[in-house]
């Protein structure tokens, strides 16, 4: 399966020089998205894992997917502002601008073995401020799974976790 086929580029989006890597055309295609999910719990299985974590927002499509396959529950790491309650929350950058991300404060993660899910991984930032909202709830991050890496912005430098990606740009 050629994943690149499934993934639209759109120039100057969100902000002008952003390249945007649009998921929309795999979501609709069934045989492609079953490949993505395939793929990934194809690298779980290697694993001892308690909870996936889907990073808002596009983390989501893919991270209660590979829950309900493993039988395990998901969390939500999410901007700030979204989550309800008590929350943890850590200012991060990311490849177009700066943001913020939050976890419930309620949600016990102590010694939980936590397998991290994204669209894309570009300077790294976003997952890494993840990691340390997961770290911060006592919880150990196995390692990240995007569907796509922009490899020459070497995010994966920033993590302490593994990153494994199924489709790579090099530009
Ligand atoms: P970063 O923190 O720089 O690794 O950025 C990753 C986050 O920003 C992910 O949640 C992506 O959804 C989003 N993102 C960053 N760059 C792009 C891009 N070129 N195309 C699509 N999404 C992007």
């Amino acid at each position: 399966m050629k994943l690149k086929d499934y993934i639209e580029e759109i120039p100057d989006f969100p902000v002008k020089g952003i390249l945007f890597k649009d998921i929309s055309t795999l979501l609709i295609n069934y045989q492609a998205m079953n490949y993505v999910k395939a793929s990934f719990l194809d690298i779980i299985k290697l694993y001892d894992v308690d909870y996936i974590a889907g990073i808002d927002a596009r983390g989501f499509l893919f991270s209660t997917l590979l829950a309900d396959a493993l039988g395990i529950g998901s969390f939500m790491i999410r901007k700030e502002g979204k989550l309800p309650g008590e929350v943890i929350t850590k200012e991060y950058s990311l490849e177009y601008g700066i943001s913020k991300m939050s976890i419930k404060k309620n949600i016990n993660l102590k010694n939980k073995n936590i397998i991290l899910v994204d669209d894309l991984l570009a300077t790294g930032g976003t997952l890494k401020c993840a990691e340390e909202l997961i770290n911060i709830k006592d919880g150990n991050v196995l390692l990240s799974l995007t569907v796509i890496e922009l490899t020459k912005l070497n995010g994966y430098k920033k993590l302490n976790s593994k990153v494994y990606s199924l489709v790579k740009y090099n530009e």
